[in-house]
């Protein structure tokens, strides 16, 4: 049997809850999946406790997580909470396969939806209200995201679009943010190939930053920021890595980190649940071609971040750009770049690589026939 297509995938969304009340949701990519909807674990419930605390000096806020520190860490493969539930290993997926998995994480940063007190001052504290979840990219825990084929990049982007969807009509969340951690160097505590989805109680500080530039340059030109700065790279070409119909993927101009390239659709949408099914197809195809080539620049492992940016909830004007930005710690064979004292403490970048030479050595990548 040939793998779907990534143009091909339909996919059937079963939701149920855990033992202890969390939301599950599998995303299959045939109709005539049958999932364990009954979680046989003594599950006690799940009382997070965090908050949100206001920095005036920088005016971003800061989330306040204390009861994460138990949470679990570096688990032995038969014991790994992700993988599907077997006799001896009830996880937190009780079915013994799935394609595709979302649930509620045990150990949110963020959870609830209780009313909001104003509050204000030097010293504002709110409820850290809000939701995290899990996505599982595949019940097999020796895979890598870069192994899978399109048609399961393709089933975890309508995941991440209906979770887009649903995390952002819950009340209090203000910004839903998909995102992976790959390579224990990242500090990633599960090896299992997964990612998260955060609904934010806040707007994030630099989605803030790139709202408050795209406005500035709104009034100063009457144009879209995004839009102009995705026009100038495609003009240029110097930093293109690898493009299609839908999507353009470039090394930024002031790129921070020695490996980084952003992705960009074509069209200005505002985030994923935005794009339509041709978008999605095309996304799956470019995000693996970049990652691919990413994994190809060094002879070693590549420990990175992908970070889907999307427009907060309530913006108030339509010129934020949905884009996916993915970058690597690693600089060199061995080597991984470290935040240090400038980015650190200052916020302050220094970048070992010119980005012009980054994405010529990304572009040159031999890609196996992938
Ligand atoms: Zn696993």
């Amino acid at each position: 049997m040939t793998a779907p297509r990534a143009d091909d995938v339909r996919v059937t969304r079963t939701a149920t809850r855990m033992a202890d009340g969390r939301e599950i949701i599998y995303f299959d990519e045939t109709a005539d999946a049958r999932r364990v909807l009954q979680d046989p674990r003594d599950l006690p419930p799940v009382i997070p406790a965090s908050h949100v605390r206001y920095d005036v000096l920088l005016s971003e806020w800061v989330g306040i997580a204390g009861h994460r520190q138990t949470r679990t860490y570096h688990p032995p493969a038969n014991a790994c909470p992700l993988c599907p539930s077997t006799p001896t290993n009830q996880s937190e997926i009780p079915s013994p396969d799935y394609d595709v998995v979302v649930f509620e994480n045990r150990f949110p940063s963020f959870a609830g939806t209780g009313e909001i007190a104003a509050g204000g001052g030097l010293f504002d504290s709110r409820p850290g209200n809000g939701r995290c979840e899990v996505v599982c990219f595949t019940s097999d825990h020796r895979a890598t995201l870069s192994s899978l084929p399109a048609a399961r990049v393709r089933t975890v982007i309508e995941a991440w679009a209906d979770r887009t969807a649903a995390l952002s009509a819950q009340p209090g969340v203000e910004q839903v943010f998909c995102f992976e951690n790959r390579g224990v160097e990242i500090g990633v505590t599960l090896t299992h190939p997964h990612g998260q989805i955060y609904g934010y109680p806040f707007v994030t500080p630099k989605s803030a930053a790139a709202i408050r530039s795209a406005q500035a340059y709104r009034a100063a030109t009457g144009a879209n920021l995004f839009g102009d700065v995705l026009a100038g790279e495609l003009a240029d070409g110097a930093r293109i890595v690898t493009k299609n119909d839908h999507w353009v993927a470039f090394v930024p101009f002031a790129a921070r980190w020695p490996v980084e390239v952003h992705l960009y659709p074509r069209r200005h949408v505002r985030d994923l649940a935005a794009l339509d099914n041709a978008e999605r197809a095309a996304l799956a195809e470019l995000y693996l071609d970049a990652v691919r080539r990413m994994e190809g620049m060094f002879d070693d492992s590549l420990p990175a971040i992908t970070g889907v940016h999307q427009a907060p909830v309530h913006a108030v004007d339509d010129d934020f750009w949905l884009h996916i930005e993915v970058f690597s710690i690693r600089r060199a064979v061995g080597k991984l770049k470290y935040l240090a004292g400038s980015e650190s403490a200052m916020g302050a970048f220094v970048n070992d690589i010119t980005p012009e030479v980054a994405a010529r050595r990304l572009r040159e990548v031999e890609m196996g026939g992938q």
